[in-house]
């Protein structure tokens, strides 16, 4: 597996326009726009930094996943994700090295990128993404 770089933060937010104060008035960092997924029952906003971007995800829906770690949790960081060169070949070697997936095979998320998420519990609490973009 390859990994290339760390493609995204993803941070939960009540809202983002409350969110874009801070990352984008306060911060500088570009807003380019958001998109709906609706499978995920998450908007999602990108904020660009150099070679990586800040990910704002806000619910959709009391019972979707990002409403839930809010609930749990608080605002703040949901996952990290890692783009790698080829999604499929990762998961291979992951199932092969006896971790837990929540995404055996990958689907799509924002942007068009094919993306899967590890089980928090086979990475010391840290919901890993990944993600290849074309
Ligand atoms: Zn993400």
């Amino acid at each position: 597996m390859k990994i290339l770089k760390i493609d995204h933060l993803g941070i939960a937010v009540n809202s983002i326009d409350e969110g874009k104060q801070f990352w984008s008035d306060v911060l500088g960092l570009p807003f380019e726009g958001s998109e709906t997924v609706a499978e995920q029952k998450v908007t999602t906003a990108f904020f660009p930094v150099s070679e990586s971007e800040v990910e704002l995800l806000e619910s959709t829906a009391p019972d979707g996943p990002v409403a839930k770690y809010i609930e749990k949790k608080g605002q703040g960081i949901q996952h990290v994700a890692f783009r790698v060169e080829n999604i499929e070949e990762a998961l291979a070697e992951l199932k092969e090295k006896g971790v837990r997936l929540i995404d055996e095979t990958p689907r799509t998320g924002a942007g068009g990128a094919k993306i899967a998420f590890l089980h928090p519990k086979a990475t010391h609490g840290v919901l890993v993404e990944l993600c290849e973009r074309s």
